[in-house]
């Protein structure tokens, strides 16, 4: 490493993506993207602002992507002011954590959840605090209660990822109301394949921030584009934030992209809808194959089988051209995370494991 930068730099812990093989004709269930293409009517955005225009500089407040998200939303009082854009919900995710840059006090996350969590802690200095999932794999309220001014703040995903198990909004607000003096940020990134969105609690409590992505239920995966809807002084704190770093972070094709996507409604339904269809049939088969699947509210399951070692059955899947995610952490070593893909591709990767088991 070099001696030139900051020791920081050297004790980084980078975020791994999942793979992104060059092999065409692979079954790629390995990062929860959309087996379906995005909205027709964002392609056809996308394909008039790519031209001329490229020359200037796009709307550095995405002006016209905060109004639609928050037309979408406008039932629970969000206006342009209550929303956030960013390069992915990654990037978004970065500037809250780049927000509590050496808050001073630890914030708290579940110990098995998104990685890019403690990457980010590194990268900006947040302490924090690895709080223990419940047996069951679900993230425990109580856990995150009665720490008053002891912490910095809480973020989780919900449903959380890699095992899927979704949190209810009573539950959430169990969490705001206990700690009123500390941002909580919801990691909304899989909530459209059957969550309940905690948008309509933004009003009442300027301590939460939710945030999604265009990446899994809207196709978008290539474009990066992620936003956050929060009380207005959150918000602003964000743009404070963004416009120290990169004032113009989505580009106009992804303007124009996201906001066409988010304005067809009717394909982001139908196309949600055939997901967790086929998660149910996946769900169904892998249990009949004796697997355990953990509960899913997300476009992915996290499944274990007893008798058979999760690193074996993904270098199998792999032989027969199969992709899923095997974590080798230690609790969550013998599970397999397999992204929905389509009816056709869930049936190869049951077929295949049935040859396995
Ligand atoms: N949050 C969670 C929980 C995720 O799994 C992901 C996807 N890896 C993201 C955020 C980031 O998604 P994106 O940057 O594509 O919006």
């Amino acid at each position: 490493m070099s001696k030139f930068w900051s020791p920081i730099v050297s004790r980084l812990t980078p975020y791994t993506p999942g793979e992104q093989p060059k092999i065409a004709n692979l079954v790629k269930l390995n990062t929860n993207e959309s087996p379906y293409g995005p909205s027709p009517r964002a392609l056809e955005a996308i394909a008039r602002e790519v031209g001329d225009s490229l020359r200037l500089y796009p709307n550095p407040d995405a002006e016209p992507l905060k109004l639609a998200i928050a037309a979408r939303h406008a039932a629970d009082g969000i206006t342009a002011r209550e929303v956030f854009v960013g390069n992915g919900s990654d990037e978004v995710l970065a500037h809250a954590f780049h927000a509590l840059l050496q808050h001073g006090k630890p914030i708290l996350f579940p110990d098995i959840t998104y990685s890019f969590y403690p990457t980010y802690s590194g990268l900006y200095q947040v302490e924090y605090r690895a709080v223990p999932l419940a047996a069951d794999f679900t993230i425990r309220a109580d856990d995150y209660l009665g720490h008053g001014e002891a912490i910095g703040g809480i973020i989780f995903p919900n449903p959380n990822a890699p095992t899927g198990c979704l949190m209810g909004l009573a539950e959430i607000e169990r969490i705001l109301q206990g700690n009123p003096e500390r941002v909580v940020v919801v990691d909304e990134a899989y909530i459209d394949f059957g969550g309940e969105t905690a948008i309509p609690l933004v009003q009442r409590y300027p301590n939460l921030l939710v945030v999604q992505t265009f990446s899994k239920s809207r196709a978008l995966a290539g474009m990066r584009v992620g936003f956050a809807i929060g009380h207005a002084d959150l918000i602003a704190a964000l743009e404070r934030v963004k416009n120290s770093f990169n004032s113009y972070p989505l580009d106009r094709p992804a303007i124009a992209g996201a906001t066409a996507a988010i304005e067809d409604e009717e394909y982001f339904r139908k196309t949600c809808g055939m997901v967790v269809a086929s998660r149910e049939k996946l769900v169904a088969s892998l249990t009949q194959l004796g697997f355990e699947v953990l509960p899913s509210a997300a476009n992915f399951v996290f499944a274990r089988h007893a008798q058979h070692d999760a690193a074996k059955l993904a270098a199998s899947l792999r032989g027969d051209g199969i992709i899923v995610r095997h974590f080798t952490s230690a609790r969550i070593n013998q599970f397999l995370r397999i992204t929905i893909g389509t009816d056709e591709a869930c049936g190869t990767l049951v077929e295949s494991l049935k040859k396995h088991l």
